[in-house]
């Protein structure tokens, strides 16, 4: 396949693209695409992965700006993917164990780690935990793509038997320092340019601006989804939907978690800003939230809702579960 640069100008059109769908200002775009550039001449990304259903490699590939071959064919230095990458079998753990050794990369993980149960994730004979013991530290940075790398997600749900946890918890438990390292990236799936526009930031400019409870960047997680909804004007009147689709009024008293629930998805939408939960008239259910699928008695969508809902803003405040 005959390969393709990037001009500098394209750089700047990809990062005007990734800090307009953000609402960022125009430095920003200045910044994204000084570190796309150097993403392409010097950052590799190792991207394991743990406990996951791949969505969040899914989402990647559904990128638009840049496309997904230009992604991962001219800007980003994937070196080892366990299902979208070339290397299998054999000639992937050569490539880990070559990879590990000679060290400085952006390692990637997608997925929770079964914190207890280590032989309930294994790549290659080896278990998730060995694997990434090995990497870590010679990573330069480590992205937790997706909420259950960045807090165990549906994995981590009330009574599942692996002890999944995040890459956080996990970081903690071998005693590695996740200061100035570890950025968490959530959302189920990852939105594709938060993923694209971390790395970018990392290859750049170094670590990000993080909250630090959640260790999420400031400039994609740094605003709740109610505070830039559309329907914010009809929360504030006390206008609510009163059913599922109902394209009026606000869905707090259908369940809806946008108060307590940190993303872009007011700017960014979804499929290319094709649309969104709430402008499908669908609730938030807390997808990047740290508490989100964690129990078993606050389904997704639910009856008696404003009641769980409030529950669960008040739990949240007080940092219970
Ligand atoms: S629909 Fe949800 S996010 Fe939007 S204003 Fe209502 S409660 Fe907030
Ligand atoms: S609106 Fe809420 S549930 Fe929907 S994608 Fe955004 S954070 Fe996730």
């Amino acid at each position: 396949m005959e390969t393709r640069h990037f001009t500098r100008r394209e750089f700047m059109k990809v990062g005007t693209i990734l800090a307009a769908g953000l609402s960022l200002p125009v430095g920003a775009a200045r910044l994204f695409a000084a570190g796309l550039e150097k993403l392409v001449k010097t950052t590799r990304v190792v991207w394991i992965q743990g406990q996951s259903c791949s969505g969040c490699s899914v989402s990647l590939l559904n990128s638009m700006d840049p496309e997904p071959v230009d992604l991962l064919t001219q800007i980003v230095s994937l070196v080892l993917h366990q299902t979208i990458g070339a290397a299998q079998g054999e000639t992937f753990m050569q490539t880990l164990n070559r990879v590990a050794q000679e060290g400085d990369y952006i390692l990637v993980v997608e997925g929770s780690i079964p914190l207890e149960m280590p032989q309930a994730c294994v790549i290659g004979g080896r278990t998730l935990e060995e694997i990434l013991v090995q990497l870590i530290p010679k990573s330069k940075y480590v992205i937790a793509v997706g909420t259950c790398a960045a807090f165990g997600g549906i994995p981590a749900a009330e009574g599942n038997h692996t002890h999944a946890g995040s890459v956080r918890k996990f970081m903690e438990k071998h005693h590695f320092s996740v200061k100035n390292c570890l950025v968490n990236c959530p959302s189920c799936p990852a939105h594709p340019k938060s993923v694209v526009g971390t790395l970018a930031y990392l290859a750049g400019h170094g670590y990000p601006d993080v909250v630090p409870e959640t260790l999420t960047p400031r400039m994609f997680y740094g605003h709740s989804t109610h505070d830039e909804c559309p329907r914010y004007h009809y929360y504030e009147r006390k206008l609510f939907a009163k059913y599922l689709g109902d394209p009026e009024g606000c869905l707090f008293k259908l369940g809806c978690l946008g108060p307590i629930t940190y993303t872009r998805c007011p700017h960014r939408q979804w499929n290319n800003g094709v649309n969104w939960c709430i402008r499908a008239s669908a609730p938030c259910i807390g997808c990047s939230s740290p508490y989100f699928a964690q129990r078993k008695d606050f389904p997704f969508y639910r009856k008696g809702e404003l009641q769980h809902a409030v529950n669960y803003t008040e739990n949240e405040r007080k940092g219970e579960k």
